[in-house]
């Protein structure tokens, strides 16, 4: 009896040393900040991203950062709206009509407990196609994935398509993410997809090598179009050579934001932001090609900046 309440003893005191010299030692404080952080899918930047920047805050906060990968903005959305998600990628297009409650968020209540921390890179409004297709109006008939279901890029190809007089009904409809899509273009089981991502997107180069594939210009004519209805979009030229073989691409883009929720602590989000533009090249090591900027992160937010994001940039 009093051999096992020794043995219990010792385990119980070497279980309060270990604990001790781990809180001390400054790792992850299990009773600090667990951040849930929703991505996207495999092939693009999001996921890359989120990846880096979780690997990050572990390291120089006392903080458990996972990552949630997911179909992209709008699951992403839904993620923050249900507290599944702490911080998020989204598109700016998408963010502005859930937080104003408006398109194809009209029917929920606008999701406005959720601050802008900054603007990071513009995504394109990519679409690779086969070579025999040399203008968009040839998807005509074609099998065409649209991006996942509950991402940004379903609602970007929704509105290029309408500016060309088309519809879902006039293509035959996959819902792929990014790495899916090109594993389908490669089986020959699909003609083209969508795909709203910064540039170079990392499965569109592993398909570029190949040489089957190219991206289809929108008409300058269309672009004003597509802006003049949708004011979240830009013009982006992407540039020669930004995959291999390709000329200049004229098409819309969005922009990336990193989102929170309005329970993050001023504290905790100023600090985050701190590591992660001192730390921006660890970022763009995994995320390559994306260029982070302090200077315009908070350029054309369509939401409130979170006040952490405030003191950051601005310093009050
Ligand atoms: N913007 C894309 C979407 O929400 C995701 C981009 C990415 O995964 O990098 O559909």
């Amino acid at each position: 009896m009093r051999k096992n309440f020794v043995i219990i003893f010792s385990v119980l005191t070497l279980a309060v040393i270990l604990f001790a010299g781990y809180y001390m030692a400054g790792r992850k404080d299990p009773s600090s900040v667990r951040l849930r952080i929703a991505t996207g899918g495999e092939g693009g930047i999001y996921y890359a991203f989120g990846d880096a920047l979780a690997n990050l805050l572990e390291k120089h906060m006392k903080m458990m950062a996972t990552t949630i990968p997911s179909g992209g903005s709008l699951d992403n959305i839904n993620m923050l709206r249900n507290g599944r998600a702490d911080m998020a990628f989204v598109q700016s297009d998408i963010m502005t009509y859930a937080y104003n409650g408006t398109n194809l968020f009209s029917t929920e209540e606008p999701l406005t407990d959720v601050y802008a921390i900054a603007g990071l890179y513009p995504e394109a409004c990519q679409i690779v196609a086969r070579r025999d297709i040399t203008r968009i109006a040839d998807l005509k008939g074609r099998r065409v994935s649209i991006g996942a279901e509950r991402s940004g890029t379903e609602l970007n190809a929704l509105q290029i398509l309408e500016s060309y007089g088309m519809g879902y009904t006039d293509i035959n409809v996959d819902h792929l993410g990014f790495s899916a899509s090109v594993n389908a273009f490669n089986e020959g089981k699909i003609d083209a997809f969508f795909c709203t991502a910064g540039v170079p997107t990392p499965a569109i180069s592993q398909l570029m090598e190949s040489g089957s594939a190219h991206i289809l210009s929108i008409s300058y004519a269309r672009i004003r179009s597509i802006i003049s209805s949708y004011p979240y979009y830009s013009r982006l030229t992407i540039p020669r050579d930004t995959y291999p073989g390709i000329e200049g691409v004229e098409t819309v883009a969005v922009k990336a934001v990193l989102v929170v929720n309005e329970k993050l602590k001023e504290q905790t989000v100023s600090e985050m932001l701190k590591i992660m533009f001192e730390n921006s090249s660890e970022i763009t090591e995994q995320a390559t090609g994306i260029n982070l900027n302090r200077s315009t992160a908070t350029d054309g937010l369509s939401i409130p900046l979170h006040r952490g994001a405030e003191k950051f940039f601005f310093g009050k």
